[in-house]
């Protein structure tokens, strides 16, 4: 689950009170302004749920609320290395009378259903009754609530002195969660003091307030224990006795236990996942910033999970998954977390084939063709633009060469017998269906697409479309070939199930895949986003007026689509994903010429231009491509940060540091290293994980070490030069 770092008192100022439950969503009625054939009927969202934080505070009968009183001190920390949020402050509540407050909390990464919440606070100079109401509210809604309905209903509640207990399911699709607390005041010598308790409960709420006579300068600490469980983890008649179970259980454990927990917890996770950039202090938070986002958003446990753009932290974006994931996010977890945890992302849609073979055949396609949705929670479309819906499709081959990214990586050539092949045989099929054949090119073209960069719509052969549609045809009919030799009997096995008639259906991807109308400038020896991208008014993103960026805030849309501005990397997205298949020449030409047309107003942006920046030897480009990807969202360089965090756009950062300056690729199954790093950067080190190795990496302008810490043999080319190790 996903808390936001909201306050656990009472805030009456403007917030978005944020609660996530892994795998829990709702299917929101959808809202478009044409209704299209062919569109989903819901827009999935994660639901925000309960309120499990929640401790209001009266201190001789005035709330406290940080957007009311006089607020003397502030203070909030994340601790990254620990995984522990604190927050320390300081209030006068009235002429004379401070309320100092010192709060630390963590959701367990061990115990995945618990929290735990230390308050401790203190009267400054006077003494007063106090009134301590730690609740559960499950009466909450999604900001992004299409109607403002409300998705949950109650299921029950209960409260007793220090404890409460509240269930409540969804309104559709019969997803529900428990949720309990248990309470402990403590003076300040550590001992317990006996709970002055009134209760209440009403539909879905539940509270127990405590009342205290607090003296002067005496610390008292509230320890409110938290579990929620829900139907996706547990079922629904166990789900609220386990929950009390399990906050009963973190109670007895006791705060400090659990925090060593967590302490040790995380540094297992840091020993695996951290970078260490030396001299330049800004780039290292910031990369351990997106690294500590990474670790807990996707713990690679369930095949059923995966990544939302905004993770945990927001609701834009409804938590459902993209292409982000295939795309963006693959080489930090199989490099971070390993073959177990990557390969759990590639079997997420394995599981959704069935959903997107059905997926095409609404759109009309046939014989088994898939086409992956854009925004999924469970294999379904949930996405309503029609030119992304229906048009950006290019989503379909990210799938694709995340398995081949993967094998490439790990050398599991077996995934593709037991869950790859079926998948590129759907792919491949949908893409030899798309294609169609043009009289007047004598050549395979494909119509009506949006690539990548979604400041263009309904675009005919959008080269990286076009390629990668073509590679993926020529890698299905390779993956047939290689499960042929490994294991003829699965093979025979996937055909059947499949209905694949190989002689016909591999002749027709070969035909297709060998005459793909791929459009280029000869003249300025680049290939074109689109055809027809040159008969733009051709300007360079420098030239637009700061007053009128980001484009997509101050132009009105039809002006922005006769552009020639880019959103995204769009065909440097093709160039990073087959940068092997081109000429050094031709890669700084399409970057020269692609790249100053570029207004990266996606987060997904500059990552890609740094790796490619950076192997051109372009440094100033790939630095100041990187320092608006690493601290996007500490800085808040786009304003919107209050709406969750980029956490995909946060893999893309990763890659900016060890593909791009690290210079890392796999080829061929040896690891190569081209380190370039910024100037000022004294050393850049991390570990990774490398077929059935794990590496440390130390780079420097020293020198370079490579050490093996465990595993295989691994072959290692740094500058061209090769070594053993
Ligand atoms: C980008 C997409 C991306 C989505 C979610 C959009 O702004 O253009 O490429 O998949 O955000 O991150």
């Amino acid at each position: 689950m996903g808390q936001r770092a909201n306050f656990e008192e009472t805030y009456s100022g403007q917030s978005l009170q944020g609660s996530y439950l892994g795998g829990v969503y709702y299917p929101d009625k959808t809202r478009v302004g044409w209704w299209k054939n062919g569109y989903p009927e819901y827009f999935a969202k994660v639901l925000n749920s309960v309120n499990w934080i929640g401790i209001r505070f009266s201190v001789d009968g005035i709330e406290i609320d940080l957007a009311k009183a006089k607020v003397l001190d502030f203070h909030r920390e994340l601790n990254m290395k620990e995984g522990v949020l604190i927050r320390k402050y300081r209030l006068e509540i009235a002429p004379g009378k401070v309320f100092a407050a010192e709060v630390t909390r963590f959701i367990s990464m061990k115990r995945k259903e618990t929290g735990a919440i230390r308050y401790q606070f203190k009267l400054e100079g006077f003494s007063a009754p106090v009134e301590i109401s730690p609740y559960l509210d499950f009466d909450v809604v999604n900001h992004d609530s299409n109607y403002d309905e409300k998705f949950w209903e109650g299921l029950g509640e209960s409260a007793a002195p220090g404890k409460g207990l509240v269930s409540a399911r969804t309104k559709k699709i019969d997803f529900a969660a428990s949720a309990a607390m248990v309470c402990e005041l403590q003076n300040q010598n550590g001992e317990a003091l006996e709970l002055n308790s009134t209760e209440s409960s009403r539909d879905k709420y539940a509270e127990s307030k405590l009342s205290l006579d607090a003296e002067a300068d005496q610390n008292y600490t509230l320890y409110k224990y938290a579990a929620v469980c829900s139907s996706f983890h547990f079922a629904h008649e166990e789900m609220s006795d386990k929950a009390e179970y399990l906050a009963a259980e973190a109670r007895d454990l006791g705060f400090d236990s659990l925090l060593a927990e967590q302490v040790e917890d995380w540094r297992q996770r840091w020993d695996k996942s951290d970078i260490i950039i030396q001299g330049d202090a800004e780039a290292q938070q910031g990369i351990r910033f997106n690294i500590f986002h990474l670790t807990q958003t996707y713990t690679g446990e369930d095949a059923r999970l995966n990544i939302g753009p905004k993770g945990f932290t927001g609701e834009k974006y409804g938590g459902t998954t993209y292409w982000d994931t295939e795309a963006y996010c693959l080489p930090f977890y199989m490099a971070s977390a390993g073959k177990e945890v990557a390969r759990n992302l590639l079997i997420y849609r394995y599981n959704h084939l069935e959903k997107a073979i059905e997926n095409a055949a609404k759109l009309g396609f046939t014989n088994g063709a898939a086409l992956y949705p854009m925004v999924t929670m469970n294999g379904e479309e949930c996405h309503n633009e029609w030119e992304i819906t229906f048009e950006e499709i290019h989503r379909n081959g990210a799938i694709a060469y995340a398995i081949f990214n993967y094998i490439r990586y790990f050398g599991d050539e077996a995934y593709l017998a037991e869950y790859g092949l079926e998948v590129l045989i759907g792919i491949a099929r949908f893409w030899a269906q798309r294609f169609n054949w043009s009289e007047s090119k004598q050549q395979y073209v494909m119509l009506g697409v949006t690539g990548p960069n979604e400041y263009e719509n309904n675009v005919n052969n959008n080269w990286y479309t076009n390629y990668l549609a073509k590679w993926c045809l020529e890698y299905a009919a390779e993956a047939h070939g290689l499960v042929a030799k490994m294991d003829a009997g699965r093979l025979a096995e996937i055909e059947a199930k499949a209905k694949f008639n190989a002689k016909e259906e591999l002749s027709f991807w070969h035909k297709v895949s060998s005459n793909v109308f791929l459009p280029a400038d000869e003249k300025l020896g680049i290939v074109l986003q689109q055809e027809g991208y040159l008969d733009k008014e051709q300007v360079m993103a420098d030239d637009l007026a700061m007053s009128e960026r980001p484009i997509n805030q101050y132009w009105s849309w039809d002006r922005i689509l006769r552009s020639c501005f880019i959103k995204q990397a769009d065909v440097l997205q093709g160039f990073y994903f087959f940068e092997d298949h081109f000429s050094q020449q031709e890669l700084k030409r399409n970057f020269d010429f692609y790249e100053p047309r570029t207004v990266h107003e996606s987060s997904l942006s500059p990552c890609v231009h740094v790796v490619q920046a950076a192997s051109l030897g372009m440094m100033d480009k790939a630095y100041e491509m990187y320092l608006r990807t690493s601290r996007l969202d500490l800085d808040d360089y786009n304003r919107e940060v209050h709406e969750g965090l980029h956490i995909t756009s946060m893999a893309g950062t990763w890659m900016s540091v060890v593909e791009g300056f690290g210079g890392m690729r796999v080829r061929d199954g040896k690891l190569y290293f081209n380190p370039a790093l910024p100037e000022h950067w004294m050393g850049l080190s991390f570990k990774i994980n490398f077929r059935d190795s794990v590496l440390q990496v130390n780079l420097s302008s020293e020198g370079h070490t490579i050490e093996k810490i465990s595993g295989d043999a691994v072959d290692v080319i740094i500058h061209g030069e090769a070594v053993a190790l």
